[in-house]
């Protein structure tokens, strides 16, 4: 089988689908409602799946039922959906207070804070509801599923399926196999991410996967570029911009992805290959602790309080 499967290309325009997949997927609840969960909700609903999105608070899923709607009003005005197929998709999303109301889940997507311990409490906490056959799989940028699956009832039915950021945009789902992973789990997964219009890569289960075990050690050699007076933000971005021809610079992709998933990748893979060469630079741990994480909470390598992004160095 080749690493790479890639989807018809009438699939990509997302329209809105049977709400059932081949393999039976029907119903799917998703776990953190942060970029990436409602990012996750906005493509499955408007595919036809029913969803149901739990966090820690109401507000926060109603925030993210905000920024699905802002979302897809901007398709609409570039003429990529239409008015009816947003409101049905819309209806298709509910709130899920607890993690009781995932029952009757074919596919469970685990899209909470990078932190081991806060996905492992999780999946502790949603077991005891799952149905038997239902299928979990986690969003995680970097941590072992095979790790992870091991905190579950159900390690032959779980699998990385990690989508990216933002998702509505991103057409690429890796997806990653724990070493107990079924091939009947594999072949559910895949089918169910083809149904999205998305294109796969399959990665073995090392730390960071295949994108991010690339992309986060040059956004770190950034800051660290940074850090020692290289350049300053301005000029670092704008250099890999017009330099390497990268859509965007590494600092301003940092904000876009959290200066706190960054910093947990980087850990991952220092820890899990124990190479100092993914030593996380100190300047991004400064900037966490700061609570400055990016675009999220308005400030990080930029400052995004005012009409435009101010560098913050
Ligand atoms: P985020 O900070 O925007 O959102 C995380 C959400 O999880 C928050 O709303 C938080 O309240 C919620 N949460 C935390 N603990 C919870 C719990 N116990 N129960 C329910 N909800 C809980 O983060 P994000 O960028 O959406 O990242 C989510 C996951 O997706 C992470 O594993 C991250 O590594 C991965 N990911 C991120 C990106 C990216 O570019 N940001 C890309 C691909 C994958």
């Amino acid at each position: 089988m080749t690493n790479m499967e890639t989807h018809p290309p009438t699939a990509s325009r997302q329209p809105s689908g049977p709400g059932v997949s081949n393999a039976g997927i029907r119903t799917i609840g998703i776990i953190g409602a942060g970029q990436m969960g409602n990012g996750i909700a906005h493509v499955i609903s408007l595919a036809g799946y029913d969803v149901a999105i739990n966090d820690l608070s109401e507000e926060r899923v109603a925030a993210a039922m905000a920024t699905i709607n802002g979302h897809m009003a901007r398709q609409i005005s570039r003429g990529k959906l239409t008015e009816d197929e947003r409101s049905q998709a819309l209806a298709r999303i509910r709130y899920a207070p607890s993690l009781e109301d995932f029952g009757d889940m074919d596919l469970v997507i685990e899209a909470a804070t990078e932190d081991e311990d806060v996905k492992r409490r999780i999946f502790q906490a949603l077991c005891p509801h799952l149905k038997p056959e239902a299928i979990l799989a986690t969003n995680t940028s970097s941590i072992s599923i095979t790790r992870l699956a091991a905190a579950t009832d159900r390690p032959e039915r779980f699998i990385g399926m990690h989508f990216m950021n933002p998702v509505p945009l991103m057409d690429l789902v890796e997806m990653i196999r724990g070493i107990a992973t079924e091939e009947a789990t594999f072949a559910i997964a895949r089918e169910f991410v083809s149904s999205l219009g998305k294109t796969i890569a399959v990665s073995e289960d090392f730390p960071a996967f295949m994108v991010n075990r690339i992309l986060l050690p040059m956004i770190n050699e950034a800051v660290y570029t940074l850090y020692e007076g290289v350049g300053n933000v301005e000029a670092i971005d704008t250099a890999m911009r017009l330099g390497a021809n990268h859509p965007m610079g590494p600092l301003q992709l940092a904000d876009f992805i959290g200066l706190d998933t960054c910093l947990s990748v980087m850990q991952v893979l220092y820890e899990g290959l124990a190479d100092s060469k993914y030593r996380p630079c100190p300047l991004l741990v400064k900037y966490v602790e700061a609570g400055w994480l990016g675009r999220k909470t308005q400030r990080g390598f930029y400052d995004y309080r005012g009409k435009v992004p101010v560098p913050t160095r």
